[in-house]
């Protein structure tokens, strides 16, 4: 264990903020970094001195494993302000949890999770200015973990660095997207590390979501690797079927990654008396209910777009198109979880945590 009296962190604060530098209207995802950056590396066996630093480029060595054989994994979280300035974090005892489910499998070193609240908040605070208050705008929050050590035999390294970097953002995927559900590819198998947060498990997205975007598609829906029969999930979003009035979706499992924002959305539909089904979503089944028109939404969840509502899917050549809808569960549920996200409505789930 781990007290806390040993996780004080180093810090070296930046002599002048970038903030001045940065458009806030005009953002586009993943490319600004606010002034500083957590890290601790794991070195004989201990995670060591965690320290706060400011953002800045670092040196590797060319034989560190994680360039060769990708033993890396990593979260995505948000903070959100509400109009009083007050900032808050949405369940992030999850992504440590997470984090370390994912560490394991890639047989990386479970990081403490002292050392993960202290240095998340800790560097939130020092970056606070950062978070913008008001409609989708929130801080992305990237913790990451890789294999550090210089040596070039396939083995899990001995040395690692875990890391936090924040970027600031706006709403993300504001129109609707188009998809194809996958037929040839796979995202992940059984026995696999789909259920992980693997940086390869991404890698692997990038080729057949090209060829997808080639035909007018953003992104893949992922089925089972086995038969490609049934619906899995978007590589970076859990997915949602709204058949009549039901919503439906597919089981966690080793190939599906238990998304916060998944759960969140089962809770919140079962409370505001949405019938959920959790179980497999056969393709033929998404097909014959856009026929018979009881296929009224399909959304995607996860932390960057929140919800994501899709808009027609490909497959077997076919396209068959979702007309928009009135009172989408999909617009009505984000906004419950918004409003809990950004403090602006009760919390009976204790799921905001507040940074002082
Ligand atoms: C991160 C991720 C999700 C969404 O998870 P959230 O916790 O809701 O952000 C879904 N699928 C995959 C493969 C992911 O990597």
């Amino acid at each position: 264990m781990i007290d806390q009296k040993q996780c004080e962190i180093d810090i070296e604060k930046v002599e002048n903020t970038k903030i001045h530098d940065v458009d806030f209207d005009k953002l586009d995802f993943g490319r600004k970094f606010t002034d500083h950056m957590f890290y601790c590396d794991f070195i004989d066996d201990e995670w060591q001195q965690p320290k706060i630093v400011p953002y800045q480029a670092m040196t590797i060595e060319p034989s560190a494993r994680v360039l060769h054989y990708g033993q890396a994994v990593f979260e995505g979280m948000k903070a959100y302000k509400d109009t009083d300035g007050n900032a808050f974090l949405f369940r992030p005892e999850d992504n440590h949890r997470r984090i370390n489910i994912s560490a394991a499998r890639l047989a990386i070193p479970e990081f403490p999770k002292d050392y993960f609240m202290k240095g998340l908040t800790t560097l939130i605070e020092m970056d606070k200015d950062w978070i913008k208050s008001g409609d989708g705008n929130s801080l992305y929050i990237r913790p990451f973990v890789f294999a550090i050590e210089p040596a070039i035999s396939a083995a899990p390294a001995e040395a690692y660095r875990f890391m936090i970097i924040c970027s600031p953002a706006k709403a993300y995927y504001t129109d609707k997207v188009r998809v194809i559900f996958a037929e040839e590819y796979s995202r992940s198998a059984n026995g696999g590390v789909g259920f992980a947060k693997a940086a390869g498990n991404y890698a692997a997205q990038f080729y057949p979501t090209r060829l997808a975007q080639q035909k007018g598609y953003q992104q893949v829906i992922w089925t089972d690797a086995n038969t490609h029969e049934y619906l899995e999930e978007a590589g970076t979003m859990n997915i949602f079927f709204r058949i009549n009035d039901t919503l439906v979706t597919a089981p966690i499992s080793d190939r599906i990654l238990d998304g916060i924002t998944r759960k969140s959305i089962i809770q919140l539909a079962e409370d505001n008396n949405i019938p959920v089904e959790v179980r497999r979503v056969k393709v033929s089944e998404i097909k014959e209910a856009s026929r018979n028109g009881s296929l009224k939404e399909i959304f995607g969840t996860g932390t960057a777009a929140v919800i994501s509502a899709i808009s027609a899917f490909e497959h077997g050549n076919e396209v068959f198109e979702i007309p928009d809808m009135e009172n989408a569960y999909a617009d009505l549920l984000k906004k419950k979880l918004v409003n809990i996200q950004q403090n602006q409505s009760v919390d009976k789930y204790g799921w905001r945590y507040e940074i002082k």
